[in-house]
């Protein structure tokens, strides 16, 4: 590609002025200018303005499931809108795409789950899930349960219910008054669950949510009998147990849904990302078939609650297609053999670098953790993930580093089509990366 100069600093100086990015450290943008730009995606890579190539070690934002590129979900988008590209979904309106997508999801979700309330992402999906679980209990003739409790280094998003229920503290501290009735417990003590109930006694709370596998909050996996003892306590304090699948919908961890691999079912789960793979913004919350029931025997009048974009005609086609893809190409299997072949290269980076510690993934959901000394697992004095992720740009690998809650991590979620010679390609430059900043340790 001809690299055109003006062009690239025109671009450059229109973001600083105009481009308020989203989670991003707005004073580098301003002196340092946007880190890339890019122009075009093909599979797992992404190109830039200057023509440099990238393996998306992250699918972008754990969402590009289907890689870059894929002109089918382009002509589901154009064929969709030269037809109907939007019609309102409140009152009883409805669309094609909206129906059949909500009956597909009502079959390739876990069992139980058959009703799907549309969103645009994430944090839209949870802020409905926390909405409407508490108005189920003031249906069902409990409205003092309403309190909602979620764990530590979870991410639910940036919505007013979502960052309340967020974990992770830099996000609630951002700003300053919070949603009520919000509370955290530690991430893998379903102990700590139980007593948090006790204390605040069970008439008081609505639900428990908890992603299956927690993402932006470093990767971390729960222990096997963990969300069998939760969906347990749940049952035993009549508590809706809501799982968030924002990130591990869709195949990402090798089986459709995380839940999946903990063999419990969710009353309520949040999805959004993976459903789209980001062709198009799209998400929801899927309800157990009796909540759903229950919803409309006790309703007295109209539900509340409604985005303009719930049941988007075009993003729900988009949908369809996406999940064709998933299933004609076999990526939800993919992603678990890649997975593994992942995290061999991540146990090789281990054995072969000093400062890797602790690494860890299921499907194609991954993290490293960066440490001073292999044996005590001490970090070091300032996080060096970031310096690495900035080696691995610039030898060609988008990856991110997480830094809360005193972590030192590099995160990957790359896109499900990705083949060995890929992985093997990404671990070679990790390899160049990490050794790069461990050296200057020296
Ligand atoms: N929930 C989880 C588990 C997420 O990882 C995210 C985003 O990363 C969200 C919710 C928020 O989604 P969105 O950014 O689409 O609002």
């Amino acid at each position: 590609m001809q690299k055109d100069v003006n062009l690239i600093q025109e671009l450059v100086d229109l973001d600083k002025k105009h481009f308020i990015h989203p989670t991003s450290p707005i004073k580098q943008q301003q002196e340092q200018g946007a880190a890339l730009i890019f122009t075009e995606g093909k599979g797992v890579y992404l190109y830039d303005v200057n023509g440099d190539c990238f393996i998306d070690a992250m699918s972008s934002l754990w969402n590009v499931n289907v890689g870059h590129g894929r002109k089918e979900l382009g002509k589901a988008a154009m064929d969709q809108m030269n037809k109907l590209a939007f019609n309102s979904c409140f009152s009883t309106f409805s669309n094609e795409p909206a129906i059949r997508l909500s009956a597909k999801l009502a079959q390739i979700a876990p069992p139980g789950l058959s009703a799907t309330f549309f969103t645009s992402g994430g944090s839209e999906s949870n802020d409905t899930a926390y909405k409407l679980v508490r108005h189920y209990w003031i249906l069902k003739g409990k409205p003092s349960k309403k309190k909602i409790i979620s764990r530590t280094k979870s991410y639910h998003g940036v919505a007013m219910g979502a960052t309340s229920a967020t974990g992770l503290k830099p996000f609630r501290d951002f700003t300053n008054s919070l949603a009520p009735d919000f509370y955290h417990v530690d991430n893998f003590s379903s102990q700590a669950l139980r007593e948090l109930i006790e204390a605040e006694g069970s008439h008081t709370i609505a639900a428990f949510v908890a992603e299956p596998v927690q993402g932006a909050g470093g990767v971390h996996i729960a222990p096997e009998n963990y969300f069998k003892e939760v969906r347990e306590i749940c049952n035993e304090f009549e508590i809706l147990f809501i799982t968030d699948e924002v990130i591990t919908g869709f195949g990402r961890t090798g089986k459709y849904f995380g839940i999946e691999h903990y063999g419990v079912t969710p009353d309520v789960m949040c999805f959004a990302k993976g459903v789209s793979s980001g062709y198009l913004p799209l998400g929801g919350i899927i309800l157990s078939e009796k909540i759903h029931q229950d919803l409309i025997e006790l309703s007295t009048g109209t539900l509340l609650h409604g985005y303009t974009y719930s049941g988007h005609a075009t993003a729900c086609a988009v949908g369809l297609k996406n999940i064709e893809i998933i299933e004609n190409e076999n990526l939800i299997e993919n992603a678990r053999v890649m997975g593994q072949e992942m995290l061999t290269g991540f146990q090789w980076l281990q054995n072969n670098l000093g400062i890797v510690g602790d690494v860890r993934g299921l499907g194609l959901m991954g993290a490293i953790e960066i440490v001073k000394d292999q044996v005590t697992q001490e970090r070091f004095e300032s996080p060096l993930s970031p310096l690495i992720v900035v080696e691995a740009a610039k030898r060609g690998v988008i990856c991110r580093a997480i830094v809360f809650d005193n972590q030192d991590t590099l995160v990957f979620a790359p896109p499900l089509i990705i083949d060995k010679t890929e992985i093997e390609k990404m671990m070679s430059i990790l390899y160049d990366s990490i050794l790069t900043i461990e050296k200057q340790q020296e």
